[in-house]
């Protein structure tokens, strides 16, 4: 089966991807890593991602969509694949389905993961981890269970990222609202969408996940 993951940053997706890719025995493919892949191969298209990286320009649609090409032909995903950051605009959607069509495979589901904004905005600006080992910590979810003191080393130093703080998680996540806003739509009319209610914990946000992707059509 071949499927698109969209969700917002802190939407847990990347995490559910990993759970599906493992079940149905099929890739995750993320477009970023690909790329890498291409560029440290020095293949043909890599070079020319390359020099685009290197001028400080955007790989363009045509290169990237390539990239996922050469990708989705390998072995390992002739059972499907999970495309997971990718597409991120219309434009992008329309060429992947010619690309996909002339290869004589398409798009069979795309799943939304969906989280208010409110637990989004929690989930990554109430981020914090113990400086010394890394065990990663939040705010609102997940304290230590004496307070100030690390449950996994007993250290009393803490730190977080200083992107993480509310005003950057809330332009991250309007950003990403208004480049995935028409893309929604699109897949929606080809009823293709299935939203999925991220805001559980992880291993239920799953079952309904798997109870999605077993449905014949929505
Ligand atoms: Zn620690």
């Amino acid at each position: 089966m071949n499927i698109i993951f969209l969700g917002a940053p802190g939407s847990g997706k990347g995490t559910q991807a990993a759970m599906l890719s493992k079940e149905l025995k099929i890739p995750t493919i993320s477009t970023g890593e690909a790329l890498r892949k291409e560029v440290e191969l020095q293949s043909e298209i890599g070079k020319l991602a390359k020099s685009y990286m290197n001028s400080g320009q955007l790989v363009p649609n045509e290169v990237v969509i390539d990239i996922i090409k050469n990708r989705i032909t390998q072995s390992d995903c002739q059972k499907g694949f999970i495309l997971d950051g990718f597409p991120r605009n219309i434009i992008q959607a329309t060429t992947l389905d010619h690309m996909l069509s002339s290869l004589g495979k398409k798009i069979e589901k795309v799943l939304n993961f969906e989280v208010s904004e409110e637990i989004l905005i929690k989930r990554i600006a109430g981020r914090f981890s113990c400086k010394s080992c890394g065990e990663a910590y939040n705010r609102y979810f997940k304290l230590p269970t004496q307070e100030g003191v690390c449950d996994n080393c007993g250290s009393s130093q803490f730190e977080n990222r200083a992107d993480d703080n509310e005003a950057t998680v809330k332009n991250r996540l309007k950003v990403y609202h208004e480049s995935t806003f028409e893309l929604i739509e699109f897949y929606q009319k080809k009823n293709l969408l299935v939203l999925i209610a991220a805001i559980k914990s992880a291993p239920l946000v799953f079952e309904e996940l798997l109870e999605a992707i077993n449905s014949p059509k929505k």
